[in-house]
């Protein structure tokens, strides 16, 4: 495959990033990860906008404009085969030959980006839906979850904790009792014809897909929507629940621990809020 480091496309065997690299160091970086399907991206700008956000909270500058990325993923899309391709980019704060914790002077960004094929779009069609169980833990992650920071390792150990109790994801609850998000998506909830996500704050990723979704349905649907605080008894308590993210788009949930969410099917809002993202999503 054909990847892009530091201004320039090459085969990606000969891709070199020191070890001094403080993305691999200190996982100082930024990272974003924007899906795309027979060459259209889904979300551009708002994902660019989110990487630019993340970089200037770490005072990271990698000197690259909304135009500048397009003609990179672009050119990631033209050099690499398939229909459906992610690009994953990542910037760090680039390479120094000390292992100083403070931000070293005159240093330059590292800036890394790749495609990789991803699964065919998901459809607006109950039976073929990709459905998860889940599981619920409580959120110890850092306090800066907004920030699509490369340092992973919170959502890791939290991914791995769902996998390995059989799930595919962990529904995480704050110190209050709120829900946060999962390890790697955006929480929905349904209850009487009514959809809550938790709003945004430090502790959650301000997800590309949770926007847009909000957008849509707000834009093109009649149906409520709280952005509110989502508490234990309430996904207990839910007609349906809704994992987002980038690659899955809206997957509806089917079991949290030994719980059904309920009736255990696919909901009618699901397949409401899916049918209405498959049409627009490429207008935001
Ligand atoms: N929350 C976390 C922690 C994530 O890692 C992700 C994406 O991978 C999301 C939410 C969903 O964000 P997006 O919709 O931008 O993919």
């Amino acid at each position: 495959s054909i990847v892009y480091l530091n201004g320039d496309f090459m085969p990606a065997e000969q891709a070199k990033i020191s070890p001094m690299d403080r993305g691999f160091l200190f996982g100082d970086g930024i990272y974003e990860v924007i899906p795309s399907y027979n060459g259209r991206f889904v979300g551009f700008a708002p994902h660019i906008a989110r990487l630019q956000d993340g970089l200037a909270q770490l005072s990271i500058d990698p000197a690259l404009n909304l135009a500048d990325w397009q003609a990179i993923c672009k050119q990631l899309l033209a050099d690499n085969a398939g229909d459906n391709l992610a690009v994953y980019i990542q910037v760090s704060r680039g390479t120094d030959s000390k292992r100083n914790h403070a931000f070293p002077a005159n240093i330059k960004a590292t800036v890394f980006a790749y495609a990789f094929a991803i699964a065919p779009e998901p459809v607006a069609d109950k039976s073929k839906a990709t459905t998860y169980n889940v599981v619920t833990g409580q959120d110890l992650r850092w306090q800066r979850c907004h920030i699509k920071s490369t340092s992973l390792l919170g959502n890791v150990l939290h991914y791995q904790q769902g996998y390995a109790s059989g799930a595919q994801e962990i529904l995480l609850f704050d110190s209050n009792g709120n829900l946060t998000e999962g390890a790697a998506v955006n929480v929905f909830v349904v209850k009487n014809g009514v959809i809550a996500t938790p709003p945004l704050s430090n502790k959650l990723l301000p997800g590309i897909t949770r926007l847009l979704l909000l957008t849509i349905l707000r834009k093109h649907s009649s149906i409520t929507i709280e952005e509110r605080d989502i508490s234990e008894q309430d996904v207990f308590a839910a007609d349906e629940i809704w994992l987002t993210s980038s690659s899955k788009e809206i997957a509806p949930v089917l079991k949290v621990n030994e719980h059904t969410v309920g009736t255990g099917e696919v909901g009618d809002v699901w397949l409401a809020a899916q049918k209405l993202f498959s049409r627009h999503k490429y207008d935001e």
